[in-house]
């Protein structure tokens, strides 16, 4: 990441619409200082920020309301997405290779879980648990196949996100917005569709 500098800027968060003092950041290639302006602040006087300039910057996409939301969100919807596909019978979880039972199940499910989106692989390997595709045969194409399993619960959960709204594809930093610094060496961050502000 390094250092970067950045332009305090109302934006709209692309969840809830709601407008939220963004930290829209930038690299000059002089940064050391880390220099927070709000917008329309002059810049006047600062070699590497002369009226005319262009930079890419980034902020977050969503407020910090709706960030925290999301963050349940992912992971309340990881653990239905892969209980949905368990109990459908498209894929099977194991311990040591034992099929796991109902009751077994429903404790997994109904146990504790983060509240931050968790790492399935790390959670499974962490309960000594695989998963697998129900028509895998034996477990010597597990090394093969248990990735692949996993990603079907990630893409699953990924259609759950975005059935409630989420469109996580594109990440949760946005990195389409520019500072530039008008003719008369104000700093203003500016959305894609924005009209220069000169
Ligand atoms: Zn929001």
């Amino acid at each position: 990441m390094g250092t970067y500098r950045t332009v305090v800027a109302p934006f709209p968060c692309e969840h809830c619409h709601a407008t939220f003092a963004s930290d829209v950041q930038f690299k000059t290639g002089d940064d050391r200082d880390m220099q927070r302006y709000e917008q329309g602040q002059s810049v006047a006087g600062d070699p590497l920020l002369r009226p005319g300039s262009v930079f890419e910057a980034f902020a977050d996409r969503y407020c910090p309301t709706c960030s925290g939301l999301l963050s349940r969100d992912s992971a309340l919807l990881v653990r239905a997405a892969l209980f949905e596909l368990v109990e459908a019978n498209m894929l099977v979880l194991k311990r040591y290779g034992v099929v796991l039972t109902w009751s077994e199940l429903l404790a997994l499910k109904n146990g504790p879980w983060n509240s931050q989106p968790p790492h399935l692989q790390e959670w499974l390997s962490g309960r000594s648990l695989s998963l697998h595709f129900t028509n895998e045969v034996d477990d010597q194409t597990f090394q093969a196949t248990g990735s692949a399993a996993v990603s079907r619960v990630e893409r699953r959960s990924t259609q759950l996100l975005a059935e409630r709204g989420w469109h996580t594809d594109s990440g949760v930093i946005r990195d389409d917005l520019q500072v530039l610094v008008s003719a008369s060496a104000q700093l203003w961050a500016t959305l894609p569709a924005s009209p220069n502000v000169a």
